[in-house]
């Protein structure tokens, strides 16, 4: 099953000049959103034990969930400012079109616990940098940054200093 086949690409949104990578005709397929979570888990890390997904929000969530029930995970959300509920650690970030804030409770991961963090496109790489030092604070230790999409051209693995995996490249 050729996943590229169910991303569709978006001139000009949300701004001009970003081509948008847009993933629900995957998730409209049954067969090529099941391909997509067992090519993500097949990339996942094998020689150790994956405590936590993390999916960083909105679109991260989906495949995020899916990957955590494969690998019997627990799931993690990483969401945008002033959604979670209970205490939270916090840090700011820069994106491919915009700056932001993301939010993760402080009890959901413990010490030493390894964690894999998914989202559906890495771009500059701010996001999951965010997200990884968000991570490496609450004492955790990420395993892999795993994405559906890397935007190549755009470098964000060069933000990265844990292990990068991408199903599709572009
Ligand atoms: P970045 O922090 O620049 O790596 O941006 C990653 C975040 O922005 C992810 O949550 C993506 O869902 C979203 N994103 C950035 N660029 C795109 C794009 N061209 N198409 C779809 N989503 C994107």
């Amino acid at each position: 099953m050729k996943i590229q086949d169910y991303i569709r690409d978006i001139s000009d949104f949300p701004k001009p000049g970003i081509l948008f990578k847009d993933i629900t005709p995957l998730l409209g397929n049954h067969k090529a959103f099941t391909s997509c979570v067992d090519q993500l888990v097949d990339l996942s890390p094998k020689e150790v034990r994956i405590d936590k997904v993390i999916g960083i929000e909105a679109r991260g969530f989906i495949m995020g969930i899916l990957m955590a029930e494969r690998l019997k995970a627990g799931f993690v959300p990483v969401r945008k400012k002033g959604k979670l509920p209970y205490d939270v650690k916090s840090k700011s970030y820069g994106l491919e079109y915009g700056e932001d804030v993301l939010e993760i409770h402080t009890d959901a991961i413990k010490a030493g616990e390894n964690i894999l963090i998914h989202d559906d496109v890495l771009a500059t790489g701010g996001t999951a940098r965010a997200v990884c030092d968000l991570v490496k604070e609450l004492g955790g230790v990420v395993v892999q940054c795993n994405f559906i999409m890397e935007l190549d051209f755009l470098k964000g693995r060069e933000k990265l200093d844990v292990p990068v995996s991408a199903l599709l490249n572009y």
